[in-house]
C-alpha cells in the first residue's frame, strides 16, 4: 500500500469531528485493507507496535526539526521560527516539502512498508551517533514524502497524530466493516482488544467474518493483558444493594497493581499500563517461583511496600521509585521491599478462566499461594451478607493501614480493560484527584533553570481535551537528597520530564504535551474564571508522580464537578 493512501484517510479522518462520519470513513477502509497492510492497524493510532509493546518511536521535536531541516534544506533556526508561527511540527514539514517540490522535480514513492520499516528500527538504536542515525532513518523517509504525507509522518513521530481516532473509532469500525448487521459485534471486537491488546491480531479475526471465530482470542502467557477496574461506591449498605448477597469483601491494598505471568520458572510481572517491571523486582520473581503452584498461571495482585524494621505499609512514593529504578536494583530492594497480595488469578495451566465466576478463582487463589507474609500472601478476604461483620472488615482494613476495602459479586466473570459494577471500592475520604500537566513555567531566583509552577489539567467533555483546573508549586521538593528522606518528586526531575514535550513557549510559560500526571490534593474547589475548566483548586499539592496511570483515567470535569457539589473537603492540608 502508498503511504499516500494513508495520509489521504488520515486527512479525510481529521477533516470531520462526529464520531459516526469517522466510523463510516475508516470502515470503508478496513474493508479493502489487506493481510499484508495490517500493520496500518498501528499506524492508525500513531504506533509501530501492539499496544502491549514497549517500543515507542519516541523522537522528541528537536531531532524532528533536524531531520525536516536536512531534509528540506531549510536552517534549523528557520523551522523553529515556523513552527512557533504554525505551532504544528507535520504543518511546518508539509509547507517545505511544497516548496521545495515547487523547486525540484524529483519524485519518489513512499509505500507503508517503507514507512514502518524505518520507523521500527528508531526504537532500537542505541549508543554513540544514535541521533545522527535517527535522523538519516527520518530524513529518508521526508525526501520521499509529498506534502501531505510529510504532515502525518513528522506528526506519527513526534507523537501527536491529532486525528481523533481511539480505540473506541477502531472497534466501531471494524464492527461496521465485517459484522455490519451485528449488535452484539462492537463488544465482542472490545473484548477480543482487551484480551489481546493488538489491534492487527483482532483485524484478522475480524476478516473472517464469523464473530465465533473472535472468541478464538484469548491471552497469552507473557503478553500483558488489561486489569479490570473497580467502580466506586461510598458505603457498604450501597455496595450490598448493587451487589446482592453475600458477597466477598477484600481489604483494598495501596498501592501499585502487578499483574503475574508464570510459565514453569519463567516469570514476568506487568504493570497496569502494560509496563515490564520484571527487572525491577527480583525478589517477586523468586517468590512466585517458589510459592506458587502451577505450570502457566496469571495472577492479579496488588504490590505494597513496608518498612523493614516497623512492618507498617509505606506509600505510593516509596515503591514507585522501585518501578522507576532500572539500575542498583538490589541496593533499592534491600531499602524498599514489596509484598504482593494476590485477589484473582485469570489463567490456569494452559487455560482462561476468566469466564469462570470469581469464588472458583477466588478459591483457586488460596490453593496455589502457600501465604508468606511479608512476600506474597493471598488477599484477606470475608465472604458475608452481614452488614455489621462487614463494617468490622472495613474498620480492621483501616486499623491495617489500608486504604478501604473492595466489594466483588461472588458470581462475575473478569473483564479485562472493564471499569465494571460487580468489583466496588469503598474508601476513607477521597484525597486526592489525578490530573496531568499541561504547562509550566520556569522559576526565579534559587529556582532558576527549573520548572517551578505545574498548569494541571483534567479531561474535557471531548475526546482529547484537556481543561486547566489550577496551577500548583507545593508539594515539589528542591533537593534529590530530600526526595530521598520524603519520596517526593523534585523540580529537577519534572524539569527533565518537561523539556522534551514542550510544544510551545512564550516568555517563561511553556505549553507541554498531556504525558506527566501526578496525583494532587487540595483544600477545595472553587469556580473560577482564570483556567478554562471553569473550576480552580485552591491550595493544591503534588502527593506523587503516577507513572501506573493511564492518561486516560485521569480525573474528568464530571469528577471536579460533583466534587465541588459534594463539597468535600481534605482536611488533611486544609
Ligand atoms: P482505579 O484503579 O479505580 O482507576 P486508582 O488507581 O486511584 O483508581 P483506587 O481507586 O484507589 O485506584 O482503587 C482501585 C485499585 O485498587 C485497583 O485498580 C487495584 O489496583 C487496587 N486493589 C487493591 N486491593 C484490591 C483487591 N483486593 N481487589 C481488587 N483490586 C484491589
Amino acid at each position: 500500500m502508498l503511504y499516500q493512501e494513508l495520509a489521504e484517510l488520515y486527512n479525510r479522518l481529521e477533516s470531520t469531528t462526529k464520531r459516526l462520519e469517522k466510523t463510516e470513513i475508516l470502515s470503508k477502509f478496513l474493508k479493502k485493507l489487506s493481510d499484508e497492510d495490517k500493520d496500518v492497524m498501528y499506524l492508525l493510532v500513531g504506533k509501530i507496535y501492539p499496544e502491549y509493546s514497549e517500543k515507542e518511536i519516541g523522537i522528541s521535536n528537536q531531532t524532528a526539526i533536524k531531520a525536516i531541516s536536512k531534509s528540506t534544506g531549510v536552517t534549523d533556526s528557520k523551522v523553529l521560527e515556523m513552527w512557533k508561527k504554525i505551532g504544528d511540527l507535520g504543518e511546518v514539514a508539509k509547507k517545505l516539502i511544497q516548496e521545495k517540490k515547487q523547486r525540484t522535480l524529483t519524485s519518489h514513492v513512499l509505500t507503508v512498508k517503507k514507512v514502518i520499516e524505518n520507523l521500527r528500527k528508531l526504537p532500537e538504536l542505541e549508543g554513540k551517533g544514535t541521533v545522527d542515525k535517527k535522523i538519516s532513518l527520518i530524513t529518508e523517509l521526508l525526501t520521499s514524502a509529498e506534502p501531505l504525507e510529510a504532515l502525518y509522518l513528522v506528526r506519527t513521530l513526534i507523537g501527536d497524530l491529532r486525528i481523533g481516532t481511539q480505540e473506541s473509532t477502531i472497534r466501531e469500525s471494524l464492527a461496521k466493516a465485517f459484522f455490519e448487521n451485528d449488535e452484539d459485534a462492537p463488544e465482542k471486537i472490545q473484548e477480543a482488544i482487551d484480551k489481546s491488546n493488538d489491534t492487527a491480531e483482532v483485524f484478522d479475526y475480524c476478516r473472517k467474518r464469523d464473530i465465533k471465530e473472535l472468541e478464538k482470542i484469548s491471552m497469552q502467557i507473557g503478553k500483558p493483558i488489561k486489569a479490570m477496574l473497580a467502580q466506586k461506591v461510598s458505603t457498604i449498605k450501597e455496595g450490598f444493594e448493587a451487589l446482592g448477597k453475600p458477597c466477598a469483601l477484600e481489604y483494598k491494598y495501596d498501592v501499585f497493581r502487578l499483574i503475574i505471568h508464570k510459565k514453569n520458572s519463567e516469570i514476568k510481572l506487568f504493570t497496569r499500563s502494560l509496563e515490564n517491571v520484571t527487572k525491577q523486582f527480583p525478589e517477586v520473581v523468586e517468590y512466585i517461583k517458589q510459592f506458587v503452584k502451577g505450570n502457566s498461571v496469571i495472577l492479579d495482585s496488588e504490590a505494597v511496600g513496608y518498612d523493614k524494621k516497623t512492618k507498617r505499609y509505606t506509600s505510593f512514593q516509596h515503591i514507585s521509585q522501585r518501578i522507576r529504578r532500572k539500575y542498583h536494583i538490589e541496593k533499592l530492594q534491600d531499602e524498599l521491599p514489596v509484598e504482593i497480595n494476590v485477589f484473582d488469578v485469570l489463567y490456569y495451566n494452559g487455560k482462561s478462566i476468566i469466564d469462570k465466576p470469581f469464588e472458583e478463582r477466588a478459591k483457586l487463589v488460596r490453593q496455589i499461594i502457600t501465604n508468606h507474609p511479608y512476600k506474597i500472601i493471598s488477599s484477606k478476604q470475608i465472604i458475608t451478607s452481614d452488614e455489621k461483620k462487614a463494617k468490622e472488615f472495613y474498620k480492621a482494613a483501616l486499623k491495617n493501614n489500608q486504604e478501604g476495602i473492595i466489594m466483588k459479586n461472588l458470581k462475575a466473570p473478569y473483564k479485562p480493560g472493564r471499569r465494571v459494577g460487580y468489583m466496588l471500592k469503598i474508601k476513607s475520604e477521597d484525597k486526592d484527584l489525578d490530573l496531568v500537566i499541561t504547562g509550566a513555567e520556569y522559576g526565579k531566583g534559587k529556582r532558576s533553570g527549573w520548572f517551578s509552577s505545574f498548569i494541571v489539567s483534567c479531561k474535557g467533555k471531548n475526546k482529547g481535551e484537556y481543561l486547566e483546573v489550577g496551577k500548583v508549586g507545593t508539594g515539589i521538593v528542591e533537593k534529590e537528597e530530600s526526595k530521598k528522606d520524603n519520596k517526593k518528586v523534585s523540580f529537577q526531575e519534572l524539569t527533565d520530564k518537561i523539556k522534551p514535550i514542550i510544544e510551545k513557549e512564550d516568555g517563561k510559560r511553556v505549553w507541554i504535551k498531556p504525558k506527566i500526571i501526578v496525583a494532587v490534593t487540595y483544600q477545595e474547589i472553587q469556580r473560577s474564571p482564570n483556567y478554562n475548566s471553569g473550576w480552580a483548586l485552591r491550595f493544591p499539592r503534588v502527593t506523587a508522580l503516577r507513572t501506573d496511570k493511564p492518561l486516560l483515567e485521569i480525573a474528568d470535569l464530571n469528577e471536579i464537578e460533583k466534587d465541588f457539589k459534594n463539597k468535600k473537603r481534605n482536611w488533611k492540608f486544609g
